[in-house]
């Protein structure tokens, strides 16, 4: 976690950690606080500005990297945030919870498998509620395990990924749709891996292209309702999961280093596009897809 003022204009290929990364492994679901370094979700410097005053979020994947820096700028922005995650992930869970709450806001921690369908329509019940009502879905939960070959590739591993990263959106979303109202935002969490995909992604990177479909689809159904649905593309990001078998091992020191700003991104790095997307500023944005790729660009 960084210190620095991440609104003070600085060279952006420099204004993050841009060095090696040492080779670290953990079992998934890695541990946020156990990384080497620390990602940086914002918890020091993310400055809200009432965008989302009285808003009602539910993050997937709110835990750590990208969905913990959603959950942190939602609360800065004056939002109640329920968040979910695996129950291993608990540690990293509390501090999020703890961050939301000094701001003055509703924390729900709400622990569960994306896997399990009948767990999906619980944790939109419960969010709805415990934060009495809901009108931000941010989607951000995501399984990725490099595998060498198609051929190594388990049935298995495939129909978990399948689940967890595209089934878990049509059954969170299918649950949520009763209960949220006209201005409502749904985000969820594509990546650069949907438009250019390596070959030892090929399970994940085909999940990261439905979910682009698959949410512009559901924009042009929901957009009479009043309600939008976009997308959000990262590159490689510094986040858990890639220390616990989102990239092959010897991959890690490098990781990042091959977009032209020369550097893996900070979750913190995507906080405000997901208040952007959630918040009334982008009343005319839907069925958009927002890379944030460090210059490899989607698609
Ligand atoms: P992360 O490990 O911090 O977040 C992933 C989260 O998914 C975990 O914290 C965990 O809570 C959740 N999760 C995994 N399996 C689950 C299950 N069965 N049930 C419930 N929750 C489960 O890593 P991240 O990089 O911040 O990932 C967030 C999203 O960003 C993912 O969808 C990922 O595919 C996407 N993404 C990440 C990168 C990157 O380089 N980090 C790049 C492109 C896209
Ligand atoms: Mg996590």
């Amino acid at each position: 976690m960084s210190q620095q003022d991440i609104y003070k204009m600085q060279d952006p290929t420099t204004e993050f950690y841009h060095d090696k990364f040492s080779k670290q492994s953990q079992p998934a679901p890695a541990i946020q606080s156990k990384m080497q370094p620390i990602p940086d979700c914002g918890e020091t410097s993310y400055k809200g500005s009432n965008k989302l005053a009285g808003r009602k979020a539910l993050v997937t994947g709110g835990d750590s990297g990208i969905g913990r820096a959603a959950a942190i700028a939602y609360a800065r922005e004056g939002a109640d945030v329920a968040i979910n995650y695996l129950p291993a992930e608990q540690s990293d869970a509390e501090e999020v919870a703890n961050i939301i709450k000094s701001e003055g806001r509703n924390a729900v921690l709400i622990p569960g498998d994306l896997s399990d369908e009948g767990f999906n329509k619980q944790m939109v019940d419960e969010a709805y509620q415990k934060l009495g009502g809901l009108d931000i879905l941010a989607l951000v939960a995501g399984k990725q395990q490099a595998t060498d070959g198609i051929l190594n590739i388990s049935t298995e591993q495939m129909r978990k990924t399948y689940e967890i990263n595209v089934f878990s959106l049509f059954w969170t979303i299918k649950a949520a749709l009763s209960y949220l109202p006209k201005g409502a935002s749904i985000i969820t969490t594509s990546s650069i891996q949907g438009y250019q995909p390596s070959a030892i992604l090929i399970d994940y990177a085909s999940t990261k292209g439905a979910i682009t479909t698959f949410s512009k689809a559901l924009a042009k159904e929901l957009a009479p309702k009043g309600i939008r649905v976009n997308i959000v593309a990262p590159g490689p990001i510094w986040t858990p999961l890639q220390v616990c078998g989102g990239q092959l091992q010897e991959d890690l020191p490098e990781f990042g280093t091959d977009t032209p700003l020369g550097r893996a991104g900070q979750p913190v790095e995507l906080s405000s596009l997901y208040v952007f997307l959630a918040s009334q500023e982008s009343s005319y944005v839907t069925a958009e897809v927002f890379g944030v790729t460090g210059g490899n660009h989607c698609p």
